[in-house]
């Protein structure tokens, strides 16, 4: 294709899923994550692929993308991490399932629930462990059982925690503090309720660092799109990011490319321009710092990064007009690109504009 696009490669997503599952107990649940759109890819066909091979859950950050998910037919259960007390309404009618993470979104969601007679609602408890993100702190936990017991509607189909430092194995007294109060906070709370909500705690790297960490379910994110520090080589990236040589301009020694003339040919120079640029995520901070491929040759960025458009000096690289050209693929994958601009893989594939074209790669 000549112009830009998101490649998603679906067989990659299913031998992830696969990879994962094999790591955990047949009993345990697969939770997939599949907020910010897939982590960039394109939720809907992500979900659809993971609930035809068998995924039991989903989550999304927002209600806006579990409604996504609801409009293109998806049926398998989703939990929201942080629905916003505007958006209870919609939880209902969408049948998702809300965490409950704060005494004011609880008070809100019981109010909703009582004043229009809901009959039933799943929900999942979030307990703080410790990441201090979201999540009820150990001295809130009684009040907001007890405000959750006390409507009957409300039903936890899980309890949960989420763990601040598991691809960190310096911080592995942490993390088992984390597991332990979580163990005990959430066999407290099964005691005091006469069904079993379901236990998940694990992400990505908990799976693969933290095996006593599995609980009944896990939340994996990264993972199915290929990444996680310790199992890259298992693991394959679903995300390619190509696009194509607009055009070719030929500089001379001593000329300037692009805005603010922040890079001077030191030679007659030939530029390349591609037409992706800071509006797609391609920060102009990382300017000085990344290169592209055409074929098996790299092309250093030169010049700031513009909105729609970046020029890569191609001096004696043989290449023409049209050509294909790759940011990011299965070899030089997107936690590589990542480490070159002191980022991380998730926050290069989320920050992919919609403006990319994805296309589906399934064979
Ligand atoms: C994003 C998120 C995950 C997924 O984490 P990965 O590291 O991508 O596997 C799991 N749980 C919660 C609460 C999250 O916000």
């Amino acid at each position: 294709m000549k112009k830009t696009v998101l490649e998603i490669d679906l067989n990659a997503l299913e031998h992830n899923f696969n990879v994962i599952s094999s790591k955990l107990k047949p009993s345990t649940k697969f939770m997939a994550v599949v907020k910010a759109g897939g982590y960039g890819s394109d939720s809907v066909e992500i979900a659809k692929k993971l609930e035809s091979i068998g995924v039991d859950y989903f989550a999304v950050a927002f209600t806006s993308e579990g409604i996504d998910l609801r409009k293109a037919g998806i049926k398998t259960p989703i939990l929201v991490l942080l629905p916003q007390v505007e958006s209870i309404k919609n939880i209902i009618n969408y049948n998702l399932e809300a965490s409950l993470y704060s005494i004011y979104f609880l008070e809100n969601f019981v109010d909703y629930v009582n004043k229009k007679e809901i009959k039933k609602c799943f929900c999942h408890f979030k307990i703080n462990t410790g990441l201090n993100r979201v999540g009820f702190s150990e001295y809130q936990i009684n009040d907001a059982i007890e405000k959750i017991k006390k409507c009957k509607p409300i039903k936890l189909a899980g309890i949960y925690s989420h763990l601040a430092a598991t691809d960190d194995l310096n911080e592995t007294k942490f993390t088992n503090s984390q597991i332990n109060l979580f163990k005990k906070i959430s066999s407290e709370i099964k005691s005091q309720i006469s069904y079993k909500p379901i236990l998940h705690m694990s992400n990505t790297s908990g799976i693969f660092n933290y095996p006593d960490c599995e609980f009944d379910m896990v939340r994996a994110g990264i993972g199915l799109y290929g990444y996680n520090n310790y199992l890259n080589k298992e693991l394959l990236p679903v995300h390619s990011l190509k696009s194509v040589i607009a055009q070719i301009i030929h500089c001379n020694k001593g000329d300037s490319v692009g805005y603010n003339r922040s890079f001077f040919c030191k030679e007659d120079t030939k530029i390349a321009v591609i037409p992706i640029g800071h509006a797609d995520g391609i920060s102009r901070s990382f300017s000085k710092n990344i290169h592209i491929m055409i074929g098996d040759k790299k092309a250093e960025v030169v010049g700031d990064i513009c909105m729609d458009v970046l020029m890569v000096n191609i001096t004696g690289i043989n290449c023409d007009e049209g050509d294909k050209v790759t940011f990011f693929d299965s070899k030089f994958n997107a936690e590589d690109f990542a480490k070159s601009v002191g980022s991380i893989s998730y926050e290069i594939l989320t920050n992919l504009s919609k403006r990319i074209e994805r296309k589906i790669i399934e064979l």
